[in-house]
């Protein structure tokens, strides 16, 4: 068994340190003897998206968003869009995350049309939203709760056919209003939680590898790790963020 993962745009989404979402993926599939390959796709380059399982977009700054639209424009588009219908799995952060609705508007007002590949928007503002953030999964995806760190202008909403990945316990979230944080759609998980998130949340990394070996090979048998140390960290920033709430 192996799980293809391509990494859209690192030379522009990079902040953060999202890339460490690939490499605790990668760990955590080759400690249970599952194959990983990484296949990066920067701007201006080309592949078959199809032969891919999991694809990753991390954030960047407004200006950075911008220079995606003409790749985006040149076919990539529908490439992705056909992936995330498709049922492909996907990792999106911030401004990866906000690449896959209809449009995001920047704080100065200048509109991206992005990939509408889920019904959701974005609207910029001037004061940003920076901080930790913790959040608890949908049923779904589990009902953890998920500890990550937030950056970002963008005020995110939902379409009506679309799942939050979970709900605001501390933080802002998709917009510091709904209490709704990220996304779930299809196979697409998309979220506000820089970090990078994975490490320090395995049952999210583990519930991504099983949407992605299920969709490919029909089922998903993640054994147990011996991740004491990844869990010791998740709780450790988790009680940091509930006595920074008392
Ligand atoms: N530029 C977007 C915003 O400010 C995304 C930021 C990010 O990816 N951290 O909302």
């Amino acid at each position: 068994m192996e799980i293809k993962i391509c990494h859209l745009y690192p030379d522009v989404l990079n902040l953060y340190g999202d890339r460490g979402n690939i490499i605790c993926l990668e760990r955590r599939l080759n400690w249970r003897g599952i194959g990983c390959s990484v296949t990066e796709l920067p701007l201006g380059e080309k592949a078959a998206l199809s032969d891919f399982d999991l694809f990753f977009i991390g954030g960047g700054q407004d200006f950075e968003q911008e220079l995606l639209l003409a790749d985006l424009a040149s076919g990539k588009a529908d490439d992705i869009r056909a992936a995330a219908a498709d049922g492909k799995t996907f990792l999106c952060i911030c401004g990866g995350y906000q690449l896959m609705g209809a449009y995001y508007q920047t704080a100065e007002g200048h509109k991206c049309d992005f990939l509408g590949a889920v019904d959701l928007y974005t609207v910029g503002a001037r004061e940003r939203m920076i901080g930790n953030l913790s959040f608890k999964l949908g049923e779904e995806s589990g009902g953890y709760e998920v500890i990550g760190f937030e950056n970002h202008s963008g005020r995110t909403f939902l379409g009506s056919g679309v799942s939050p990945l979970g709900t605001v316990t501390s933080g802002f979230g998709n917009n510091g209003a709904d209490k709704t944080e990220g996304v779930r759609w299809n196979n697409v998980f998309g979220t506000y939680s820089h970090g990078p998130v994975l490490p320090k949340n395995p049952a999210l990394c583990d519930e991504i590898l099983r949407c992605a070996l299920e969709r490919r090979y029909g089922r998903a048998e993640l054994t147990p790790l011996a991740d004491g140390f990844e869990q010791d960290a998740h709780r450790a920033a988790l009680e940091m963020i509930n006595r920074k709430k008392q």
